[in-house]
């Protein structure tokens, strides 16, 4: 019922236009096209919730969701531009890493990724960061329905080999928007950080 009330509260360009620190934050991240608009959306049982996060002008935002007084979700901007130069990325490095950084009301950060394609070089650039300020990560692999049950294990079990070895922090599941799959640990892993 929580992640029913998720309705759109603000967009910021940068942290210093970001609501006061106060209460829960959870941040969704992942590559363009790793499917966390779709992930939000059957998180929070919206049609198109996350939908206002790409509308133009808001892609490059921190947008916020609220969930009640306390409470926030923060789609934070889909990395992988390939095209975009230099400059663009080191901005939106440097506005990520001081988020990650100084937010104390952030509490874990959901990462999504494609179970056909984890441990991008951004990616694990997400990880090493969120490992280094000791925060909380939690790894959705996407898109599990792609893959067959036992292919989609495979990519889960070797992904958690990873993250034991490197990210004592880090968890992993498969998720599915298509068929809901994992939608209750998701939903479990966001109650411990909220607090709920
Ligand atoms: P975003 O750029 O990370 O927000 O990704 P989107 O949520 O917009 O998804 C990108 C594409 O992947 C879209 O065409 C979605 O329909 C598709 N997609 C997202 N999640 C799933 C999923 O769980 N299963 C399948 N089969 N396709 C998905």
């Amino acid at each position: 019922p929580l992640y029913q009330k998720a309705h759109y509260l603000k967009s910021a360009p940068n942290l210093s236009h970001c609501p006061e620190d106060q209460g829960y934050e959870v941040a969704f991240a992942g590559r363009s096209n790793a499917g966390k608009s779709s992930a939000l959306n059957v998180i929070c049982s919206q049609k198109s919730l996350a939908r206002t996060s790409k509308t133009p002008g808001r892609t490059q935002m921190i947008n916020y969701f609220q969930l009640d007084e306390q409470r926030f979700l923060i789609d934070l901007p889909g990395y992988g531009f390939a095209k975009v130069n230099v400059n663009v990325k080191r901005v939106w490095e440097a506005g990520l890493s001081d988020y990650i950084e100084q937010r104390q009301a952030l509490k874990g950060l959901v990462l999504m990724m494609d179970v056909r394609h984890p441990l991008q070089p951004l990616d694990v650039m997400m990880l090493d960061w969120c490992n280094e300020l000791e925060l909380p990560i939690h790894v959705l692999l996407t898109k599990a329905d792609k893959l067959s049950r036992n292919q989609a294990n495979q990519a889960w079990l070797q992904l958690n080999k990873h993250l034991q070895d490197k990210y004592p922090l880090a968890s992993a599941q498969l998720f599915s928007s298509l068929n809901k799959q994992g939608l209750e640990q998701a939903w479990q892993k966001l109650d411990s950080w909220f607090d709920y």
